[in-house]
């Protein structure tokens, strides 16, 4: 077969330990056999970022908005053992903090859904896409603990010096208080980013807040959420056949929890930390979930959801075979492929995005997978592969698509 051309480059991000190793297995086996490989490439491996004191992160995130799609592996976020372990200049920040204040973006988590590898909640039939929105609220709260009696006071002072003041409580004796705070820029920038995710994947979007009891705070979020919807998506929503659905969060937890799935539910700071966890343990494993940054301006970074695979990587310096699964970084690979041949018009390029991904599902659905899976899956005996012969598998699978 004719290898497939590329018109536009794709940013590639390599990263760290054993996802570097899968890094350049996928590239080998499954993607340059197919595809002449156009990428502008970042070494975001931790070495290379203390060398160049972090600057290859920050270039990474401007090509991302140059080209508008990115494909990156897992990388270090270092701390003290890493500072060591690396020798480094300085505790360089992670990587992907960097990227997402860079391109102002929403972090959206998918599970990967196979036959044999079945959700907790038995009426999930198709993925639940989660946004957490990663500005404020109690992460940049100011708390304060309250000896005993007295007033406490919201006070905002405008740049002239005047001051608005609202009684917080009237204390009879000890207690506790908490100031939040988020910003209309970052919450508009929250919703166009799912609002343009959820055109991108055809899918509807719920949104949830605690509005009937934060009649200010958390209404902000649904006025905003909802001016936004009126003015630019209603339209654009109408043409694509998708829903934009709010309602309370105690109503969409119990919804949620009742739903066959195949939606976006897009989360405030907190209620995304919660929902995220309980969302993906309940489909089963970290391996097989994937993540995608996606900017108000419509740029997309595509990555796995899990890290490095440390302990993997250890054993495989050592020496010995590593069962690792390499889906979600695979999944990234043709999301972003899937992406860029959409953008460029590339029919082959998102053929083959899909059939990359057909490939690595009827793998396992054949009984073929790496231990993370054997050891949840309901497919009886299944055939337990180590990092490579899994990959191998793959090929064998995407070569009968061709
Ligand atoms: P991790 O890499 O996600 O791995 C934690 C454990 O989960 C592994 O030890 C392994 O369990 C299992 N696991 C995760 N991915 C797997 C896969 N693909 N196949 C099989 N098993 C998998 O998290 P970590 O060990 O806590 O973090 C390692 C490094 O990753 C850290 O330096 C952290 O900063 C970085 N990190 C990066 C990102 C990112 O770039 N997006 C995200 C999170 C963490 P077993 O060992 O029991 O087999
Ligand atoms: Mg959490």
């Amino acid at each position: 077969m004719e290898k497939i051309k590329m018109t536009t480059p794709l940013v590639e991000m390599d990263g760290d330990e054993m996802t570097r190793i899968l890094w350049k297995m996928i590239k080998d086996e499954l993607l340059t056999p197919f595809i002449e490989l156009n990428t502008e490439y970042y070494d975001l491996g931790l070495e290379h970022r203390n060398e160049t004191d972090d600057k290859v992160t920050f270039e990474s995130a401007e090509a991302t908005k140059k080209y508008g799609v990115a494909v990156k592996c897992a990388t270090i976020t270092p701390n003290a053992a890493r500072m060591t372990e690396y020798n480094l200049k300085e505790m360089w920040k992670s990587p992907n903090g960097t990227i997402r204040a860079i391109l102002d973006g929403t972090v959206f988590r998918a599970p990967i859904v196979v036959k044999g590898i079945e959700p907790c909640v038995r009426n999930w039939k198709k993925p639940i896409t989660l946004a957490r929105h990663a500005y404020g609220d109690v992460y940049k709260a100011t708390e304060m603990k309250v000896p005993g009696k007295g007033k406490a006071e919201l006070v905002f002072t405008d740049e002239n010096g005047n001051e608005t003041r609202e009684l917080i409580h009237e204390f009879d004796g000890p207690g506790i208080l908490q100031g939040q705070h988020n910003l209309e820029s970052s919450i508009e920038s929250f919703a166009r980013s799912c609002f343009e995710y959820a055109l991108s994947t055809k899918q509807d979007l719920w949104f949830a807040t605690k509005d009937t009891i934060s009649k200010k705070y958390d209404h902000t979020f649904k006025d905003k959420f909802h001016d936004i919807f009126e003015a630019e998506y209603k339209e654009k929503f109408e043409q694509a056949g998708i829903t934009y659905f709010y309602t309370l969060i105690d109503d969409a937890v119990a919804r949620v929890m009742k739903s066959e799935g195949g939606y976006i539910w897009a989360c405030k700071n907190y209620d995304g930390d919660v929902m995220s966890d309980m969302v993906s343990s309940a489909f089963g494993s970290l391996a097989m979930m994937t993540s995608v940054l996606v900017s108000p301006q419509g740029y997309y970074e595509y990555e796995a959801a899990h890290g490095t695979v440390q302990r993997h990587y250890y054993k495989h310096l050592n020496g010995e075979e590593t069962s690792t699964n390499s889906v979600a970084t695979i999944f990234a690979w043709s999301g972003a492929l899937r992406k860029r041949g959409e953008l460029d018009g590339n029919g082959e390029l998102v053929t083959f995005a899909d059939n990359l991904e057909k490939a690595c599902i009827s793998t396992i659905e054949s009984g073929k997978m790496t231990k993370d899976l054997a050891l949840i899956t309901s497919i009886e005996n299944p055939t337990v592969l180590n990092s490579e012969g899994f990959i191998k598998a793959i090929r064998e699978n995407l070569e009968q698509l061709y």
